[in-house]
């Protein structure tokens, strides 16, 4: 029987000697068949159960076609741009489906021989719905085309809101996806504008690619980092930014640049296929295109530089004579801090937290206040007897006339012998 399914000259001469039954409008019903491409000797009287049969399943291809076709079509057919159907199309577009919509329904409801038997489609109905198919057949390639370019085109489009405007690449796109658009509206079949989609797309991957490995930072240099900011030199300069004279704005300045060198080794073209940026960092070319990158050997050297200036900056000021007499009231410990630190003229690393708040004591400014022996003999009564409190009293007001308003952290008392 499959034979007789398929449309064959030879079957269509073989079957068009059928006797017309009384009342059978046979004519209408081979229309009807052809229409459909479905074997008209499937109206043989024999073969009657197994067309009606075919007839149904045709008619049922035909509803799941029609009815989201409907739906897609009050869309105006969606692209990445506009929708390709006019306002106009859409309604008269609907219209047509409702009616061939109709039209199935009616077919719908033949489920025996006795139905088509009676059936009353004229041949001018038959005629006017071959035309309203073959507009539907028309339609349903426009949508699967439109859907599938779409999807190429949605790409690019998100591809280049991550590049700059001023890429080439962009300004190349964005010529091939107009050409696209109109070819599509003009229902071509768009074979040439996809392949240059294809090669754009293509160059766009070796593009971004390259671009983020100018400025991510691969597995060796990330090990790189992570020694560089482990070796001491950036521990101390965090320490010496507690030191006032020093500008810790440029370390600060250091570590911003630091950051923006992120590290992402993960990415590799498979993924930019489905995705038109790095998953793993999300780098977008448009927003770091201004960023200067920095390489990790640049930093390494500012780092060494910057540590250099502070040691220098410190072994200057205190050989200043205005600090060698604060030193002087510094603790035995203090004072062999700062004189190994003279000796070296640089910090040992990891630093010393003791030298580095030895130096900020210094700078912060030591004040000495000498207290005259007979000062302190005259506070203690000379003599004469005082009870503890008297004596606290009489020592708390000696350390007030003494030291005043003072910074009680920055005072060294000494006691002068006369
Ligand atoms: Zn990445």
């Amino acid at each position: 029987m499959n034979n007789l399914v398929r449309l064959q000259a030879k079957g269509i001469l073989e079957f068009s000697n059928i006797k017309k039954p009384s009342s059978m409008p046979l004519n209408e019903l081979r229309a009807l068949f052809y229409m459909l491409e479905i074997s008209p000797g499937l109206l043989q009287p024999n073969a009657q159960d197994q067309g009606v049969a075919q007839l149904r399943i045709k008619v049922e291809e035909w509803l799941r076609k029609v009815v989201p076709l409907i739906a897609a079509i009050r869309d105006g057919i969606p692209t990445w741009e506009a929708p390709l159907l006019s306002e106009e199309a859409i309604k008269a577009g609907q219209q047509r489906l409702q009616q061939r919509y109709q039209f199935l329904q009616i077919l719908h409801g033949y489920k025996k021989p006795a139905h088509i038997k009676i059936c009353k489609i004229s041949l001018e109905e038959i005629s006017t719905q071959k035309a309203l198919l073959e507009e539907a057949k028309k339609l349903l390639n426009l949508r699967e085309r439109a859907v599938k370019v779409t999807q190429k085109a949605n790409y690019i489009v998100h591809a280049m809101n991550h590049l700059p405007s001023s890429d080439p690449w962009v300004t190349q796109v964005e010529g091939a996806l107009e050409d696209l658009y109109h070819a599509l509206k003009a229902e071509e079949n768009c074979e040439k504008e996809i392949e240059v989609l294809d090669q754009l797309k293509k160059e766009y991957i070796d593009h971004y690619y390259k671009l983020h490995s100018q400025v991510r930072l691969g597995a060796t240099a990330e090990n790189q980092k992570t020694q560089m900011l482990r070796d001491g030199r950036f521990d101390a300069l965090r320490q010496l930014t507690s030191i006032k004279i020093l500008p810790a704005q440029k370390l600060k300045e250091w570590q911003e640049k630091l950051d923006q060198l992120k590290v992402c080794w993960k990415l590799n073209k498979t993924e930019l296929e489905h995705t038109p940026y790095c998953i793993h960092c999300k780098y977008r070319p448009k927003d770091e295109a201004y960023i200067q990158p920095v390489s990790l050997a640049q930093l390494d050297k500012e780092l060494t530089d910057l540590l250099e200036e502070w040691t220098n900056t410190l072994r200057t000021t205190l050989n200043d004579p205005e600090f060698t007499e604060s030193i002087t009231l510094l603790t035995a410990e203090q004072q062999e801090l700062i004189r190994q630190f003279q000796l070296k003229g640089e910090f040992d690393l990891p630093i010393d937290i003791r030298l580095v708040e030895t130096i900020r004591e210094l700078l912060d400014g030591i004040y000495k206040v000498e207290i005259p022996l007979h000062r302190l003999i005259e506070m203690a009564g000379d003599g004469n007897p005082l009870t503890l409190d008297e004596l606290r009293e009489r020592f708390e007001r000696l350390i007030r006339e003494e030291v005043g308003n003072r910074p009680t952290s920055r005072i060294r008392i000494m006691l002068r012998k006369e």
